[in-house]
C-alpha cells in the first residue's frame, strides 16, 4: 500500500476503491485480510478503503468522499460507507461536547504509566503486548502490523483492544496510547471514544468481546489463512470510572463571512486540516503557514511512520496551497513564534481550521488563544460538522436517523465530486 501524504494519492486511493463502497462494502467490510497492498491480484485491504489517514489529515474531506460515493451508488447501497464515515464525525462531536473526557483520559494514561513503572510484574506485561510477544498469535500479529504499517483494520482494532482490557488486563489508556502513537490515523476522538466503547465506558454497560471462532472466521483470507486467538476472556465486564462526564453545550463557528477574509489573511494548514481544497475558502490567503505536531499526541516517543505521515501531510500541504494562491509559505515549528511569523509577514489576520478537542488543539491553541482575544481569528469549520455534531449528544444512533436530512440540506448528492478525482 502506498501512503503517500498528499491530496493526489488520496483522490487516487479513492477512485481506486469506489467501485466496492456499495453493496460489496456493506457485505465485507469486517473481514481483515490482512497487510494492505493494492497491486493487481493483491487482495489485501481491498474491502475497505483505507483513507482513513488522509481523512485524519484533512488532505481529503468526509463530504467529498461521501459526494464521491454517491455519484457512483445509490444512497441505499453506500448507506453502510457513508455511515462509517459518519460514525467518524459523530465522534468529533461527542468529544467536543465532553472535553473531559480527553482530559481524564490524559491522567488516566499517565497513572498507568506510573503503576507499569512501579511494577515488574506489569511492565513485563505491558512490553510484550506492544512487542507482540503475548502468545496470543492473533494479537502479537496486530501488534507487530501496526508497527509496520501504522494502520489495522476496523475489525482488529476491535479485538486487539478487547483482548487487551478482558484478556491481558491491561489499563486501557496504555492501549490507547499505543494506537494513538503509532496509526497513521491517529486521532483523539475515533480513538479514546473506540477504546472506552469497547471497554463498556462508551455506551454504558454494553462491552465487546472478542471470539476466538469470529477472529478465526473474519481473518480467513489472511495471506497465511486464519490467525487463531485461543484461550480469550470468555465475559467482559464493563469497566467503570469514578466520574461522570457532563455535556457542555456547543459554541460553533458560523461559516466564514465575505468580510473575515477581505483583509490580508495568513491560513494555518495543521495535523486535522492539511489541505485548502476540503476547507472551501471564499478568499485566497496571503501566506500559508504550517504546523503539525504528531509529537504531541503523547509524552512518549510517536512511531516513524505516523510522523512522517503528519509532517508529510502538512508540507504537501503548504506546497499545493502556495501554487494555488501564489503566496508564500513558511513552517510554524514547536518552539517557534506564530505572532512574530505573522508580524514579519505584515498580515494582521489569521485563518485557523477548527482545532477540534484533543492533541492537535492541546498543541497549537496556547498561541492561537491571545490572537483570538485581540479578534484577529477567523475559525474554518466544515458544514458537516456544524451540522451534525449537535446531533452527537448520546449514542450514534441519534444522528444515524439524521444522516438523510444532512445530506439533503447540505446538498451532498454525488454531484459534486472532488475536485482533482481521477477517471
Ligand atoms: C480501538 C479502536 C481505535 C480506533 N482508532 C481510530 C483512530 O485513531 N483514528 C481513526 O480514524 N479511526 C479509528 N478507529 C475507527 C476505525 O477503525 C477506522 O477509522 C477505520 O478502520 C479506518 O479504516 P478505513 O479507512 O479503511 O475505513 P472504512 O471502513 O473504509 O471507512 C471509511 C471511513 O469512515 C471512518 N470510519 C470507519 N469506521 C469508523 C469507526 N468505527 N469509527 C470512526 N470512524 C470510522 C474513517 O474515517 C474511515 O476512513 C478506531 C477503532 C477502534 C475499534
Amino acid at each position: 500500500m502506498d501512503w503517500t501524504p498528499t491530496r493526489a494519492r488520496a483522490l487516487e486511493r479513492l477512485a481506486r476503491f469506489l467501485p466496492r463502497a456499495g453493496s460489496d462494502y456493506a457485505e465485507t467490510r469486517g473481514y481483515d485480510d490482512g497487510p494492505v497492498g493494492e497491486a493487481p491480484g493483491e487482495r489485501g485491504g481491498a474491502n475497505v478503503s483505507q483513507l482513513s489517514p488522509w481523512l485524519h489529515a484533512g488532505l481529503v474531506g468526509e463530504a467529498e468522499v461521501i459526494e464521491a460515493v454517491l455519484r457512483q451508488h445509490s444512497p441505499r447501497e453506500a448507506g453502510s460507507f457513508v455511515s462509517e464515515v459518519f460514525w467518524r464525525v459523530y465522534f468529533k462531536g461527542w468529544l467536543e461536547q465532553r472535553p473531559s473526557v480527553w482530559e481524564a483520559y490524559k491522567q488516566g494514561r499517565e497513572a498507568a504509566f506510573a503503576r507499569v513503572e512501579a511494577n515488574a510484574g506489569l511492565r513485563t506485561a505491558y512490553e510484550e503486548a506492544v512487542e507482540g510477544r503475548t502468545g496470543i498469535p492473533a494479537f502479537d500479529t496486530w501488534a507487530r502490523e501496526l508497527g509496520d504499517h501504522g494502520y489495522l483494520h476496523n475489525h482488529a482494532r476491535m479485538w486487539f483492544a478487547s483482548i487487551w482490557i478482558f484478556t491481558l488486563k491491561l489499563d486501557w489508556e496504555l492501549g490507547a496510547d499505543f494506537f494513538l502513537r503509532h496509526l497513521k490515523d491517529g486521532d483523539a476522538a475515533s480513538n479514546t471514544l473506540s477504546w472506552r466503547w469497547v471497554g463498556g465506558l462508551h455506551t454504558a454497560g454494553k462491552t465487546y468481546l472478542a471470539r476466538s471462532d469470529n477472529i478465526a472466521r473474519y481473518t480467513a483470507s489472511r495471506p497465511g489463512g486464519p490467525l487463531a486467538a485461543e484461550e480469550l476472556a470468555d465475559e467482559a465486564e464493563p469497566l467503570t470510572e469514578p466520574r461522570e462526564h457532563g455535556r457542555r453545550s456547543l459554541d460553533l463557528p458560523g461559516p466564514v463571512s465575505p468580510d473575515a477574509l477581505a483583509e490580508p489573511y495568513a491560513l494555518l494548514l495543521h495535523d486535522e486540516a492539511a489541505h485548502h481544497v476540503p476547507l472551501a475558502l471564499s478568499a485566497p490567503p496571503a501566506l500559508v503557514i504550517g504546523a503539525a505536531r504528531p509529537e504531541a499526541r503523547s509524552p512518549r516517543p510517536v512511531g516513524a511512520g505516523a510522523t512522517a505521515f503528519a509532517r508529510g501531510a502538512v508540507t504537501s500541504g503548504m506546497d499545493e496551497g502556495a501554487r494555488a494562491f501564489g503566496c508564500g509559505s513558511v513552517w510554524w515549528e514547536d518552539g517557534g513564534d506564530l505572532s512574530a511569523i505573522l508580524a514579519e509577514a505584515g498580515i494582521e489576520r489569521l485563518a485557523v481550521p477548527y482545532l477540534p478537542t484533543g492533541w492537535t488543539r492541546d498543541a497549537l491553541m496556547p498561541q492561537i488563544a491571545p490572537l483570538v482575544e485581540e479578534g484577529r481569528v477567523a475559525w474554518i469549520l466544515g458544514d458537516l460538522a456544524r451540522a451534525t455534531w449537535p446531533h452527537a449528544r448520546a449514542g450514534f444512533f441519534r444522528v444515524k436517523k439524521q444522516i438523510e436530512p444532512i445530506l439533503g440540506e447540505l446538498g451532498i448528492t454525488g454531484a459534486n465530486p472532488p475536485e482533482g478525482l481521477p477517471g
